[in-house]
């Protein structure tokens, strides 16, 4: 294994592993680590304010508890939180190395960060080209389970979400999580369609929520767009690596989110919107033109900590799962 990078977001994960380090992504292991509420207390008692995001104690801790050595920090077209976060990290000895996506996404902007990082990790560009050819085939993979999951409807939300979730560092290895991905495609195809329920498409970052998959379809709806999730897998089949981080929505302004909200709306005959909000987030502001730009109701709701899906939030979504039912004329009990 190679020495292991700290990734804040997604970032041109290829790069990282051209350099044969290991990427790790520290919001999937903060969130999955078995006491996550213990890593935003030890945030806290370091002095991290009660109200600041909740992903960016876990970071900050998860860094530590890990010995993490160096981290690829997203300073531009993530979070204003990263940049200071960075900082404080830095000071406790850990290498930061910072990447900007470009606000105007322009082309030669972003090239010349993805160069940046390429030399601050001794990746040569043309190993950087071997490896998206490389990571491409799985990343039609998980478009397959995607199709699976809103044509065929044999892949769950949360399944869906889990995979393209963890494709920002494919687990930190690629080959074992391609052949996950096999096993788990290969049991999908023997499975029977799953019953019909209230189509819906989540948007916004991954919930902090754990059980929020599992709560929706006790009350008849499923996920069947994952926003943010499925940008994380890249499904753009872009045959230039500077392309594909273009096409990459969640970094930049809200019109090339809303296109692809928009296609997905169709293509997947969603029936209604969830937006999920972090408490204390800048993005929180986009739910005003969330709501104002889409044609299908939109339900915004707001997590804190880590845990299930506060009584408050489920009422509210199992009533905006009926009222979906009664628009569409669907008689489900
Ligand atoms: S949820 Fe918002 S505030 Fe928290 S790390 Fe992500 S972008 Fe930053």
């Amino acid at each position: 294994m190679g020495s292991i990078v700290g990734l804040t977001s997604t970032i041109p994960v290829e790069i990282v592993l051209a350099a044969g380090c290991t990427p790790l992504d520290l919001n999937n292991i903060f969130i999955t680590s078995p006491a996550p509420d213990k890593l935003i207390q030890q945030a806290e008692h370091a002095g991290f304010a009660h109200n600041l995001c909740a992903w960016i104690k876990g970071i900050y801790s998860v860094t530590l508890e890990r010995n993490i050595p160096c981290i690829i920090a997203v300073t531009g077209g993530d979070c204003s939180n990263t940049t200071a976060l960075a900082e404080v990290l830095e000071r406790r000895g850990v290498k930061v190395i910072r990447f900007d996506f470009p606000l105007s996404r322009d082309r030669e902007p972003l090239r010349g960060q993805m160069e940046n990082l390429s030399q601050a990790l001794g990746a040569p560009w043309s190993e950087v080209e071997r490896v998206r050819v490389r990571l491409s085939t799985i990343r039609r993979k998980l478009q397959k389970l995607d199709r699976l999951t809103y044509e065929e409807n044999r892949v769950s939300g949360f399944e869906n979400h889990l995979f393209l979730v963890t494709s920002s560092d494919f687990k930190s290895d690629p080959e074992a999580y391609e052949k996950e991905l096999d096993l788990f495609l290969s049991e999908v195809a023997k499975r029977p369609s799953l019953e019909d329920s209230m189509r819906l498409g989540y948007l916004g970052v991954p919930p902090i929520f754990s059980d929020l998959y599992e709560y929706l379809e006790s009350v008849g709806a499923r996920v069947v767009f994952n926003e943010v999730q499925r940008q994380f897998s890249m499904p753009f089949d872009e045959a230039d690596i500077v392309d594909q981080y273009l096409h990459y929505t969640y970094p930049y302004g809200i019109r090339g989110r809303l296109d692809d909200i928009r296609k997905a709306i169709k293509e997947r005959k969603l029936d209604g919107l969830i937006h999920y909000t972090q408490t204390f987030c800048f993005r929180q502001i986009y739910d005003i033109l969330l709501r104002e730009s889409l044609p299908l109701p939109v339900l915004t709701i707001e997590g804190d900590k880590p845990g299930k899906v506060d009584s408050r939030t489920a009422i509210r979504l199992e009533t905006f799962v009926e009222m979906l039912r009664m628009r569409t004329g669907d008689q489900w009990f």
